[in-house]
Formats: C-alpha cells, sequence, structure tokens
C-alpha cells in the first residue's frame, strides 16, 4: 500500500504554518488573525516575533509564540533572521508542509489542507505566487558577468514548501545559513528562498492562483468564489484601500474584511449568525 500513502488526507498536524510578526503589530494584527483563521487553524500554527508578550502568550498555544531575537527591522537581515529560524522550526518539527504567511494574511485552513493534498510531501514542492509579472534578475554569483533569473512566491501572499525540498534545501538554508544567502544575493527573505529553490535545487516555483497578497488587487476576488481562495490580505496607502470586497460586517468594525471572510466561509460560528440576514 506504500504507493497510496501520499494520497493520505493531509491533517493540520501535518502542516507548520509560520506566522512572521513584529512586536508592534502584536495587538493590531495578531488578534484579528487569533479570533478568525488561527482559531480553526491553531494546531498548525506558530508565531516568530521578536519580543516577548506575557500577554499574546496567554492567548496563543503553548510554544506557539517564539521570540527570534532577531531585531525588529523591516530590514533585509531582520527579516532573512525570521525566516531562518521558522525554517529550522518547520525542520524540527517533522511536519510534512512549511508554510509561511505574513501577520497581514488570512489563512483559508480548509482550502489550504485540499490544495497540499494534492501534491507528495516527500517529493520537491514550493507553492506559492509571484507579486512581478517577470522573473528576478540578478548577476549570477559566480559569473558576475552572467545573469540568473527566476520567479520567486511573494511572502506576503504565503508560501509552502514540502518537507522533500526543505530537507535537500537544509544545507543552504538551514542552521542560520539562510542570512548569509540573503547577503550574498543582497534580497529579502522571500525572494532568497526562491533563489536557493532554483539555484541549487534545479526547481521550478509551482504557481498557485489561489494565494493573495495585498500588491494586487483584492478586489478583484469574486465573494461567492471565496472558498476556492486560499490567503487574503488587506492594505491602506493613504485614502485608497485594498480589501477583498465580501459583503458582512459594516466596513468600520471590519476594516480589513478578515471578519467578513471569516463568517462567509463558516456561517455557523456564533460570531456571525448576526450577519446572515
Ligand atoms: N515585519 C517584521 N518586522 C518589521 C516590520 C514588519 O517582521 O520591522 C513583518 C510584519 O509583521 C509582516 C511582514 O514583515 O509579517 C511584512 O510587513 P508589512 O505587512 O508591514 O509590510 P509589506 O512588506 O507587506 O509592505
Ligand atoms: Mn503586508
Amino acid at each position: 500500500r506504500d504507493n497510496f500513502s501520499h494520497s493520505r488526507e493531509v491533517q493540520l498536524s501535518d502542516v507548520f504554518i509560520s506566522v512572521k510578526t513584529t512586536k508592534k503589530f502584536h495587538t493590531s494584527r495578531v488578534n484579528l488573525l487569533l479570533e478568525t483563521w488561527v482559531s480553526i487553524g491553531r494546531e498548525a500554527v506558530h508565531f516568530f516575533t521578536d519580543a516577548n508578550d506575557s500577554g499574546l502568550e496567554r492567548k496563543v498555544m503553548a510554544g506557539r509564540l517564539i521570540n527570534t531575537n532577531c531585531s525588529a527591522r523591516h530590514a533585509r537581515a531582520a527579516l532573512c533572521c525570521k525566516m531562518s529560524l521558522e525554517f529550522d522550526r518547520f525542520l524540527a518539527s517533522k511536519r510534512k508542509w512549511f508554510c509561511h504567511v505574513d501577520d497581514d494574511t488570512y489563512v483559508n485552513i480548509p482550502g489550504l489542507l485540499r490544495l497540499l493534498q494534492q501534491y507528495n510531501s516527500n517529493g520537491d514542492w514550493y507553492l506559492g505566487k509571484p507579486s512581478l509579472n517577470h522573473p528576478l534578475e540578478i548577476k549570477d554569483i559566480e559569473t558576475p558577468n552572467k545573469k540568473t533569473a527566476f520567479w520567486f512566491a511573494t511572502g506576503g501572499a504565503g508560501f509552502c514548501l514540502s518537507r522533500g525540498i526543505a530537507l535537500k534545501m537544509m544545507p543552504f538554508t538551514g542552521g542560520g545559513k539562510l542570512k548569509s544567502i540573503c547577503e550574498k544575493v543582497r534580497l529579502p527573505d522571500d525572494c532568497s528562498i526562491g533563489f536557493i529553490v532554483y539555484y541549487y535545487m534545479n526547481k521550478e516555483l509551482t504557481v498557485i492562483p489561489g494565494f493573495h497578497s495585498h500588491l494586487e488587487g483584492l478586489w478583484l476576488i469574486q465573494p461567492r468564489d471565496l472558498e476556492n481562495h486560499i490567503t487574503f490580505s488587506y492594505a491602506r496607502t493613504g485614502n485608497t484601500v485594498n480589501i477583498v470586497r465580501v459583503p458582512g460586517f459594516p466596513r468600520d468594525s471590519d476594516p480589513t474584511r478578515f471578519r467578513s471572510i471569516h463568517c462567509h466561509l463558516y456561517p455557523n460560528l456564533p460570531q456571525c449568525v448576526k450577519m446572515k440576514q
């Protein structure tokens, strides 16, 4: 029955979802996640942050809030430091899938499990969605007059790596090595992961259209089709908002639309009953 083993259902406990966050977003962003999708996906979720927070620790499952001691800056070194620890904790967890998301991401948990189900975690899989409409081009690290061009999955849309590929990436990514690669190619964490997959693994990104960052037009997602999408995000730049146009709670009580998305997916939850007409 060995050839059937990979078609076994993917469970929450097979997936390691790491949420990257930082002290200043514990209240404004992480609480919203805890009150929405994390309440469904709890068993899979680990938060990676840069400060101790006993209040948040009480709300998260024991040991699932990890203070990386990386610096609290939105800079390459700090972000690569966090990603490197996310990766190490995943490897240590023995789980089948590593999925990274930012703290402004909603994860449709049943949708994610259905997606992962379609791939063998022992194989080499890098699942995600680019935000650029062209491959990223950099100077080749060995022959500087040559170029290296590759697609990478935007961290803000979420991406997943199978255990199979992660184990092979370990010499380049594990034990803090990711930080040196980030410096070598001078790229942020998500681009550097894409670089390692392409350059050292000789593998390509598998594009998953249902992953969505706020770098794309979230208003284009059809509300009646929400359950077929896997991640959502939100953003505000000046007076313009980029959000999923889902009916539900009033805009002032749900500016990100995450509570409305959540109730769309789980209409029978107590907090959702009042939203139903
Ligand atoms: N972040 C971080 N340290 C910082 C700022 C941001 O770890 O100093 C994290 C943040 O929690 C989020 C991700 O980096 O998970 C992206 O940050 P944000 O959404 O603010 O910016 P974006 O890159 O999406 O514009
Ligand atoms: Mn963001």
